[in-house]
């Protein structure tokens, strides 16, 4: 049983869907008072109401440096300080690199990898003042540990994040403010609906546990690096794939 989180001030950024929501609601369900933020304000608010216990709804773009400080205040302001950011807001767009756009590569690297930035920037000012601060980025398997065709951008936006982390932690660990970052694997979030069931039967095929991830199983991994109990863990990562990274060929899975 790990201390209660009750009452924290939490910020999760990308949080009207996917699993950004689902890091709210895991969150909401355990008493922290959470700032639900996405570019859209009505849907961050509607999320807001849906999880309840005092979340509330931002409209901020963290590719933004004003948005990003605005959010931080916000929360102070709502919430009576901020303990805990999961910076959480990503997108990739699948294109090769033979047919992408240099602007395309600059949305996702301002959007991945810069809003990683801003907003740890933006919040280091009231995390400091916390006694439990904490630093939790979604990153993913792509990059860091895998690839796959038309995510060449996306795959280095999500292994700068751990660059970024890996000496942001160390600055932040002087004001007792952890940070570490959750690998997602395959994640069944609203998009992943449009892709039909054959292709969802075959991703699940790869995947040594057989079935895809939910987004609560992220929200558990952020609440753990959150918690108290999780003090003395910085600048690590944990994968959270079912597996998906381990065979080492199709037989593997036999
Ligand atoms: P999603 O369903 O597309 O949701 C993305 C969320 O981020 C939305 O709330 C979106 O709202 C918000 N967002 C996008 N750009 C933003 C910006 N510039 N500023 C603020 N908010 C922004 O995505 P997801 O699949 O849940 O992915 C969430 C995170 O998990 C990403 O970092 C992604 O790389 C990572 N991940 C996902 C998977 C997976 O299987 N789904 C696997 C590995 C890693 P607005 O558009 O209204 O702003």
């Amino acid at each position: 049983m790990l201390t209660s989180i009750a009452g924290r001030s939490v910020i999760v950024t990308g949080a009207s869907k996917g699993i950004g929501k689902g890091i709210a609601r895991v969150f909401a369900n355990q008493g922290a008072k959470v700032l639900v933020v996405s570019r859209t304000l009505d849907e961050a608010q509607a999320v807001a109401e849906e999880i309840g216990n005092g979340a509330s709804g931002f409209s901020a773009d963290i590719a933004s440096w004003e948005q990003t400080q605005a959010m931080a205040e916000a929360a102070v302001e709502r919430n009576g300080g901020l303990d805990i950011l999961c910076a959480n807001a990503g997108i990739y767009p699948q294109t090769n690199i033979e047919d992408m756009d240099p602007e395309e590569w600059d949305q996702v690297m301002d959007t991945n990898l810069k809003g990683t930035f801003l907003s740890v920037k933006a919040c280091l000012p009231h995390l400091k003042k916390s006694d439990q601060g904490r630093v939790i980025l979604t990153s993913s398997i792509t990059g860091p540990e895998t690839g796959f065709p038309g995510w060449s951008h996306y795959g280095a936006s999500k292994s700068g994040q751990l660059g970024f982390m890996r000496t942001a932690c160390i600055e932040l660990a002087k004001h007792a403010i952890t940070m570490n970052a959750v690998l997602p694997g395959n994640i069944y979030t609203e998009g992943l609906d449009d892709l039909g069931d054959d292709y969802l039967a075959t991703m699940a095929a790869s995947i040594p546990l057989k079935k895809i991830g939910a987004v609560e199983d992220i929200g558990n991994a952020a609440l753990f690096l959150a918690s108290k109990e999780a003090n003395y863990i910085t600048g690590q990562t944990i994968i959270v794939d079912g597996g998906q990274i381990l065979p080492e060929s199709l037989e593997a899975l036999e």
